[in-house]
């Protein structure tokens, strides 16, 4: 074996190596470095929280942590956030939800999935308002409306939302608000 082919060997092996202590530890090191979330690593989590109102935010981590710490589960954000050109090009193509009604597109919304702790989905849009119930008590001490108990729209267990900042203001008048340099509504 020449040289060359045995540094390329070694190279791969460390980057195989480190990813896979990484991926074994990333609980650990998540803890050490205090991550709000074990879901840190769910990519689309955290992008998905990123994409929430700043108002929001930090009371969806909250309320995702609590969740995590009292009953064990991981929450995956499916939905969140969308902007407000994505949402109005949903709403002009037909697909998704309309603007009118969710409040996702100003970042006041979000779907979530959870799974235990062996990575299996516990809580998902089929599952019964029982099974949701441990977490709907904890949503309710952040102000988080359940789509489990919308009346006039289908059952929508995985959707959350902080329409207390809102006022009694309706979304369509929302997306109509000012908005600042990150493009969200100033509320
Ligand atoms: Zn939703």
């Amino acid at each position: 074996m020449n040289e060359k082919r045995q540094q390329i060997l070694i190279i791969a092996g460390s980057i195989i190596t480190g990813a896979s202590l990484l991926i074994l530890f990333r609980k650990q090191i998540a803890t050490f470095l205090n991550f709000p979330l074990k879901a840190y690593f769910e990519a689309k989590t955290e992008e998905a929280l990123l994409e929430l109102h700043p108002k929001f935010r930090n009371v969806a981590k909250r309320f995702l942590k609590e969740v995590e710490d009292k009953l064990g589960y991981t929450p995956i954000i499916t939905d969140a956030g969308r902007t407000y050109n994505e949402a109005q090009a949903n709403q002009q193509s037909g697909t998704g939800v309309a603007m009118s009604y969710h409040l996702a597109p100003i970042g006041l919304a979000f779907d979530v999935n959870f799974k235990n702790e062996q990575g299996i989905p516990v809580l998902v849009k089929a599952s019964s308002k029982t099974a949701w119930q441990p977490v709907v008590d904890i949503a309710k001490k952040y102000n988080l409306e359940w789509g489990g108990n919308f009346t006039n729209v289908a059952y929508d267990p995985v959707h959350f939302q902080y329409s207390y900042v809102v006022q009694g203001r309706k979304p369509s008048e929302l997306l109509k608000l000012d908005r600042d340099s990150n493009g969200f509504i100033k509320i």
